[in-house]
């Protein structure tokens, strides 16, 4: 039988367009082994400034916030890439850091959470990417508890396709803001994207609170993407820094 099934695996991987190496977040496809996956993934292993970490002992900044202006209603496109449930929206504004103005492209999910603040790790995170015209990026990370309903999160699970081989689906009204709690203190630091290829582009902005969502509705996601996250990558020669709102 393997005098069969290897030459048949290798053609219909030859066959398969470049992206779509099947990386993935367990076994032979999982974070471990996404460096020997495609040379261009080596920096998940090799790199110094990798993401998720655990946030902890972070040093009090005096540097002025991240200023987040999201649209207060936006219309987004809701699709399963087969890693996550992803949003893209367009003019739905942006954040401000250091001077510098990132657009929000999307936003997606990951269960449990990627980041860990003081070791602990939340039952879901939201991460809001954002380009800036240079086209380095900055995400915004929301940790996810469980309590009271998060009503946007209706509206995107409602607009969510069946599965990763079907049409997007459209969310008409997002309030993004919903998911932004009252005190945005928050932790930054340089890192990377927490996929393949694993990019040391990122400038990362966690707020150290949370806003809450239902059982029901983080179950929602966890049943789709079960176990999506990375783990924590070594600080190396970093700071994390808090800053008040
Ligand atoms: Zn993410």
């Amino acid at each position: 039988m393997n005098r069969i099934w290897i030459p048949l695996a290798a053609a219909l991987c030859a066959a398969a367009p470049a992206h779509a190496q099947h990386w993935g977040y367990d076994g032979h496809e999982g974070p471990q082994h996404w460096q020997a996956m495609n040379p261009d993934w080596a920096v998940c292993a090799a790199g110094q400034q990798q993401s998720p970490i655990n946030l902890t002992n972070a040093l009090q900044a005096n540097f002025a916030p991240a200023m987040i202006e999201w649209a207060d209603e936006t219309a987004g496109i809701v699709v399963d890439n087969g890693h996550t449930v992803q949003v893209g929206v367009e003019n739905a504004g942006g954040v401000t850091i250091g001077g510098r103005f990132y657009n929000l492209l999307q936003f997606h999910f990951h269960a449990a959470s990627e980041h860990r603040i003081n070791g602990r790790q939340a039952p879901m995170e939201v991460h809001f990417v954002h380009q800036s015209e240079a086209g380095d990026l900055a995400v915004i990370g929301v940790m996810v508890e469980r309590g009271d309903a998060l009503t946007t999160l209706d509206s995107v699970w409602a607009a969510m396709p069946a599965d990763s081989h079907a049409s997007p689906g459209i969310a008409a009204r997002l309030h993004l803001n919903e998911f932004l709690p009252v005190d945005r203190e928050s932790f930054r630091y340089q890192g990377s994207l927490t996929t393949p290829p694993c990019s040391e582009i990122v400038s990362w902005t966690v707020l150290t609170h949370p806003v809450t969502a239902t059982p029901g509705q983080i179950e929602t996601f966890e049943t789709r993407h079960p176990e999506s996250f990375r783990p924590v990558q070594p600080l190396n020669r970093r700071y994390v820094l808090v800053t008040d709102e």
